[in-house]
């Protein structure tokens, strides 16, 4: 990943879980763009031959964050922690169970189709396979003016010099204009998702494992491409990713999911270089190091990640939790701000 400029400055530091209100961001303001206040998503679970409600999925169980203009906030966690279905609840692309999402001051959770329609312009997804989200049908002019023309944000006739200068925003030539998803490379199309995203103006994109499907030389170009864009246009990213390595050098904060509840939240540098949550630390432990000197004990964590159908009582980490203590398996920790800017979830802080 050596291409990928990293993050120098640590911030949003301060920004706590649920309380970051007042902490300033990377742009220097203290505007929150997006605040997700205990948001749920649980999905019925039907059996028997009268295919009655039998239980339920607890995919997100009540996570909170902010996130500022210019900031990126990296969700992390292993597959099936809920970390892409807190992004489609976040844009309401399924409805939260319960829960706020407020964008600049408006509640998405609860705005009628009117009004979601006018926030959804405010907030656009990158997806993880472009090839799968774009219209095989379409030319790359199509798919990139198709939002200016359903919005009617721009007057007909501006419409084609827009998509032009979103091309070359992205680093696409005017040539490619013409061409189909299957004439671009991976890379390409990413770029290609990342000028349809663009094409609103949004204030927030949530960007769910956007690299992940491309070679890692080509992972830097639109990881690098992802942050120039951030800078020029102060925008809020949510970038949902299982590599830690991507996450490091996109993130300002990281948030750390496990079953479904985030677990630890802070700013980058403390992230990696002082995790506190025994599931943050396994994480990492396992993590490639470049550093062939680097000595970091690997901490083995037992099983798979529980089914989030029935999660384990208490600290749903017990059932792998190398520190585990007695109370872990009947009293579930509430999220705790241990030092500025520190939020965790464990009985140990
Ligand atoms: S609360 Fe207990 S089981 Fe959960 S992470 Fe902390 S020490 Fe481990």
């Amino acid at each position: 990943m050596s291409p990928v400029r990293g993050r120098e400055a640590s911030a949003g530091a301060g920004a706590g879980a649920a309380g970051a209100a007042g902490a300033n961001g990377p742009g220097g303001g203290a505007r929150s763009v997006l605040e997700v206040r205990d948001l749920k998503k649980h999905f019925p679970v039907h059996g028997g031959l009268l295919r009655r409600r039998a239980g339920s999925v607890f995919a997100v169980d009540g996570i909170s964050f902010e996130i500022q203009a210019g900031e990126t906030l990296g969700l992390v966690g292993e597959s099936g922690s809920g970390k892409s279905t807190a992004g489609k609840s976040i844009l309401r692309l399924i409805d939260p169970t319960a829960g706020q999402v407020v964008l600049n001051g408006e509640d998405v959770t609860r705005a009628p189709a009117h009004r979601l329609r006018a926030l959804r312009r405010q907030m656009q997804m990158v997806f993880q396979d472009p090839y799968a989200s774009l219209n095989p049908r379409l030319s790359a002019e199509t798919i990139v003016a198709e939002p200016l023309r359903n919005y009617g944000v721009v007057a007909k006739r501006e419409i084609r010099d827009r998509v032009v200068a979103l091309f070359e925003r992205v680093g696409l030539t005017g040539e490619s204009m013409v061409k189909y998803p299957h004439e671009f490379s991976g890379g390409q199309r990413q770029r290609l998702g990342v000028a349809r995203a663009l094409a609103l103006e949004p204030a927030l994109i949530v960007a769910d494992e956007p690299v992940s499907a491309l070679d890692v030389s080509v992972q830097a170009q639109v990881l690098n491409l992802l942050m120039d864009l951030q800078q020029d246009a102060n925008l809020a990213f949510l970038f949902i990713s299982h590599d830690l390595a991507v996450v490091e050098h996109i993130s300002h904060r990281v948030a750390v999911m496990y079953l479904g509840k985030i677990v630890e939240l802070t700013d980058r540098r403390k992230l990696f270089e002082e995790p506190l949550h025994p599931y943050t630390q396994a994480l990492l432990s396992a993590a490639p190091v470049p550093d062939p000197r680097s000595r970091r004990r690997r901490i083995i964590l037992k099983g798979d990640i529980p089914s989030p159908i029935n999660p384990p009582s208490g600290c749903a980490f017990h059932t792998r939790c190398p520190m585990v203590e007695p109370r872990c398996r009947t009293e579930a920790p509430v999220m705790r701000t241990v030092a500025a800017g520190h939020d965790v979830a464990c009985h140990l802080h």
